[in-house]
């Protein structure tokens, strides 16, 4: 950005109030001449002399940042007279605000559901009336829990190669 205004045309800001751009101009890093609407809103708000004073009065690695935001506030207020971008800024917390409020009911609804999940313990014991319906899926009968009871047909036991026993060495894929 401030690359771009060392070239021989003037910077907006002197191109705008019609003086000539010396070398050490204040405002031509920050003001190039591709952009003169930059230069407009900030002078109608601020005034050129108000914004050099205050450019001068800040470190030069800061100047770069308070441009951009005089230039956001100054375009802001231009929509906005009344507001500018406080405008902006009060929507956005009102957002954040109902945002808040919906992330804490979603957060407060998951508590309740994982509450009432609790008795569904993973625990799946035969003859209690048709759970275990594929709720438990072991991976190809690796594991070896099922070898203390006796066969009641678990899921993981109908393997479809048929061998679904107490056996526990068909893992050599
Ligand atoms: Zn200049």
């Amino acid at each position: 950005m401030a690359s771009s205004s060392y070239s021989n045309s003037p910077c907006a800001a002197c191109k705008f109030l019609r003086r000539k751009c010396l070398p050490g101009c204040i405002f031509a890093p920050y003001f190039p001449p591709e952009e003169p609407q930059k230069f407009a809103n900030v002078h109608k708000i601020f005034g050129a002399s108000n914004v050099s004073k205050l450019l001068n009065e800040i470190q030069p690695h800061q100047r770069e940042d308070a441009v951009n935001s005089l230039a956001y506030e100054a375009e802001a207020r231009m929509k906005d007279p009344v507001y500018g971008c406080v405008g902006a800024i009060s929507v956005l917390q009102s957002q954040v605000i109902r945002l808040q409020k919906e992330l804490d009911a979603t957060n407060a609804d998951l508590i309740r559901y994982g509450c009432s999940e609790m008795p569904r313990a993973p625990h799946v014991f035969p003859g209690s009336g048709g759970v275990g319906q594929g709720s438990i899926q072991f991976g190809g009968g690796s594991f070896d829990q099922n070898s203390g009871f006796p066969n009641y047909g678990y899921p993981w036991n109908n393997n479809p190669s048929g061998d679904g026993h107490d056996s526990g060495g068909e893992g050599t894929m």
